[in-house]
């Protein structure tokens, strides 16, 4: 008898259901608390994380990514890693009839790609009588309990979609770590080199890592509780009060690749932040730091919702092209959008209205260009991409879906001198450094530098220093042109050229 634990997320030994479960603890669901916690196990447990060398080497991900998993994203040494890694379609199949295993357990995913390849293991295992188990564990309540509980009309909208989560029983409590693994693992896996974590060099492809940011099980519990240290903070957060340009410190809690992984548990975040709401008053969704709980909630439980825009960059246009390679590499010459871009490729993570920022500039803002290539570009590089989150946020951000005030464009010039002056120059110097002997009054637009000024700062444009790559006024007011006639005609649906001719006749 023996058990398969395929890690996928819920990368972490604490509150990991599922993870009991295989090590077949029985759980009283009501208190999550674990009834026979000194039992011996009989059982052996095989867990494994399955790299998909294909994703990794097709440039898909990022190496700041790659290395960030690479560290050991939870604490158990017994995560075991098979390095002869595959698609798991064939491998765990292979598994199983290696290790005569007769169940396999594993967290359930979110993503539709991640689903359909479960639903195709699902059949593989029946034909190798193989039991399979799945718990839900990477959202605060199961999504089908959300969806039975909106009686199958889950809401488009944030405000009414809180309401009903909160008429919703509390998140489950917390389970404890996993008392022990000791004895319930085939204790060759732990010695053998072939179970050791692979070697990370084999997919950054030559490019090293830059991330200053840093993985793992436990600091991400250690960053909850330093974060959750200040009660004040924690109580008075208000999302649109924090700022993007704050780095060291930063302003929200940077966990969003944490809870990515899963490396920590989104139902300690939320538990944790109510202990602190206890002390005293604090601020409410959709601002609060629950409140950006929700909105992960949010974008998990929403399915096909975009309306039909013509954006550019499906076709072989090269000028469409260049512009959006300028905009990938942080060189569209506005330069508070280049410096984000920077962060994002060279630290894989950017403050929310960052994202704002650069994802508005390239769809409905300025470039016209589909949000899907934007999504791309992101989904390579954060260390917290994630599918749903990424794409229900660009959803928005491009207004194809979700938000509707189309006209309401951050402008890529005076948005970050809102955080004043010194300090959105003292950003943008960090991450653009062509332009950094400018003074502050030109930074976000040097071309209205005088020329002595360009002069001394060693930014002359056209020589030390590019003209921007279009006019962001001109393009902005010729993009509204054609999103109020999207939202006229209120197709829905992705976008192809094909969708395009029939359905806009623009
Ligand atoms: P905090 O403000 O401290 O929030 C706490 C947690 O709440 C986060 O760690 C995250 O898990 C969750 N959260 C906060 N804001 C959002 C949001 N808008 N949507 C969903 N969850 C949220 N977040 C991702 O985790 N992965 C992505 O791939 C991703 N892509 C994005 C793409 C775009 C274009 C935009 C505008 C936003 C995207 N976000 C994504 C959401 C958000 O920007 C990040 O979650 C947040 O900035 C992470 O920083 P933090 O952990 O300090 O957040």
């Amino acid at each position: 008898m023996a058990t398969l634990f395929w890690f996928r997320n819920g990368l972490r030994v604490h509150d990991n259901r599922a993870l009991l479960k295989a090590l077949d603890y029985d759980l009283d669901e009501k208190t999550s608390c674990i009834r026979n916690a000194d039992k011996k196990h009989s059982a052996l447990v095989y867990p494994v994380y399955i790299l998909e060398p294909d994703r990794l080497k097709s440039g898909l991900i990022g190496p700041n990514r790659v290395k960030y998993l690479q560290v050991k994203t939870c604490h158990c040494r017994e995560a075991a890693v098979d390095k002869s890694a595959g698609d798991p379609l064939s491998k765990i199949p292979k598994l199983c009839a290696d290790y005569k295993v007769n169940k396999l357990v594993f967290e359930r995913d979110t993503d539709e790609y991640c689903r359909g390849r479960d639903e195709n293991i699902k059949e593989l295992m029946k034909k190798c009588h193989v039991q399979v188990e799945t718990y839900s564990g990477h959202t605060l309540w199961d999504l089908d309990d959300i969806m039975d509980r909106s009686g199958g009309q889950l809401t488009k909208s944030y405000g009414p979609f809180v309401k009903l989560l909160e008429k919703m029983p509390q998140p489950q409590n917390r389970f404890p770590s996993i008392p022990t693994m000791q004895g319930t693992l085939d204790p060759h896996m732990a010695t053998d080199p072939k179970y050791d974590l692979p070697n990370v060099e084999d997919y950054l492809q030559g490019k090293e890592p830059t991330t200053i940011h840093k993985g793992g099980e436990s600091e991400g519990l250690r960053r909850l509780d330093n974060y959750l240290q200040d009660t004040t903070r924690t109580r008075v957060f208000r999302k649109p009060q924090t700022s993007p340009i704050d780095t060291h410190p930063a302003s929200t809690t940077i966990l969003s690749p944490f809870m990515k992984f899963g490396s920590l548990s989104c139902r300690t975040f939320w538990h944790r932040v109510n202990e602190v709401y206890k002390k005293g008053q604090h601020s409410a969704p959709p601002e609060s730091l629950i409140g950006q709980l929700y909105w992960r909630e949010f974008f998990y439980s929403q399915g096909e919702v975009a309306l039909l825009i013509p954006w550019k960059g499906y076709n072989e246009n090269k000028e469409d092209e260049e512009k959006f390679q300028a905009w990938a590499e942080g060189r569209t010459r506005y330069p508070w959008i280049d410096a984000v871009m920077h962060q994002l490729i060279k630290h894989g993570w950017m403050h929310q209205l960052a994202r704002h920022c650069v994802a508005c500039f390239l769809t409905r803002g300025q470039l016209f260009i589909s949000w899907e290539k934007g999504a791309e570009v992101f989904h390579k590089y954060l260390l917290d991409a994630d599918y749903n989150l990424n794409n229900g946020n660009w959803l928005w951000l491009s207004a194809s879906a979700y938000y509707t005030t189309y006209f309401r464009v951050y402008s890529p010039t005076k948005f970050p001198q809102k955080y004043g002056k010194s300090d959105g120059a003292k950003f943008i110097r960090q991450f653009v450094p062509e332009v950094a002997k400018l003074p502050d009054l030109y930074i976000f637009e040097p071309w209205k530098a005088p020329p002595s000024v360009q002069k001394s700062s060693n930014c002359v444009l056209g020589k030390d220093y590019p003209h921007p790559i279009m006019d962001a006024e001109n393009a902005k007011a010729e993009n509204m042109e054609i999103m109020r006639i999207c939202y006229e005609k209120k197709v829905h649906g992705n976008c192809s050229p094909k969708e395009y001719e029939d359905h806009m006749a623009l």
